[in-house]
């Protein structure tokens, strides 16, 4: 996960750049130019970096510790129809038969889910 300023130089000189946190090809949150607010993003967005320039900044865990640890958290649809909440970093997930057994299908569903492209 990577913290980019924009500093493409556009035509018009006006533009303000924002900085985004980005993941692979994907931007799960951006902060607006100027702003000290992370406007964050329930879906990851593709993030097209073509003929544009980034400075990579420090990850401030301050700034988007919440959106970066978001990220990880999945819901999933049992087949009862109860939504479970699966953490893909730590694995764990709330249906009773992680509870009971330690392991879950929600687990691997989850997984897949948050590798998909949008
Ligand atoms: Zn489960």
């Amino acid at each position: 996960m990577k913290v980019l300023q924009e500093t493409t130089k556009w035509k018009q000189g006006t533009q303000p750049n924002h900085v985004y946190l980005v993941d692979g090809d994907k931007m799960l949150a951006y902060q607006p130019w100027g702003t000290g607010t992370v406007v964050h993003f329930d879906r990851a967005l593709r993030f097209d970096q073509a003929r544009r320039k980034f400075s990579e900044l420090v990850f401030d865990h301050t700034v988007w510790g919440d959106c970066a640890q978001q990220q990880h958290v999945v819901h999933v649809a049992g087949s009862n129809g109860a939504v479970y909440t699966v953490d893909t970093v730590s694995a764990t997930c709330t249906c009773t038969g992680f509870r009971y057994r330690g392991s879950c299908k929600h687990l691997a569903i989850a997984a897949q889910e948050s590798n998909t492209t949008i």
